[in-house]
């Protein structure tokens, strides 16, 4: 399997890990293909994200993939922060090898749970988070 630098600079010096003590949105997700855990910690205000932070416990595309969303979501708007795609992410890393795209989806997705986190906590309308499921089934195999 061949990775681009991106994702292996990523993937041996991630940005942003750890956790936020006064996080006001957390979004917690797992992936049954790799084992892969996320959690994504964010610091709202004024609805802007200022801080965001990580832990994740897999492999090296989860691992970079998180690191990269992380920095592209970082002071963006809880807005923009939503429309950040998986595809985006894996993208920005120079792209991902298909088997490996569900673990940017991961990152996706634990961004949305946060995001919805915060959203309920501030009284905001919790937004409907789509599943990749079969959008995931397709690049792995390749149709
Ligand atoms: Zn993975």
């Amino acid at each position: 399997m061949i990775y681009s630098e991106k994702v292996m600079e990523h993937f041996k010096n991630p940005r942003n890990v750890g956790e936020i003590k006064d996080a006001n949105g957390v979004g917690e997700v797992g992936n049954p293909q790799c084992g892969d855990i996320m959690k994504i910690y964010l610091k709202v205000e004024d609805n802007i994200i200022k801080d965001v932070k990580f832990k994740t416990f897999g492999c090296g595309s989860a691992i970079a993939s998180s690191s990269m969303a992380t920095e592209l979501i970082k002071g963006k708007s809880i807005e923009e922060a939503w429309d950040l795609t998986n595809k985006a992410v894996a993208e920005a890393l120079d792209g991902l090898p298909p088997v490996k795209m569900h673990c940017s989806v991961l990152a996706e997705e634990a961004i949305h749970k946060a995001i919805n986190d915060y959203r309920q906590r501030a009284g905001l309308e919790v937004l409907e988070i789509k599943t990749h499921s079969d959008h995931v089934h397709k690049e792995v195999h390749g149709e």
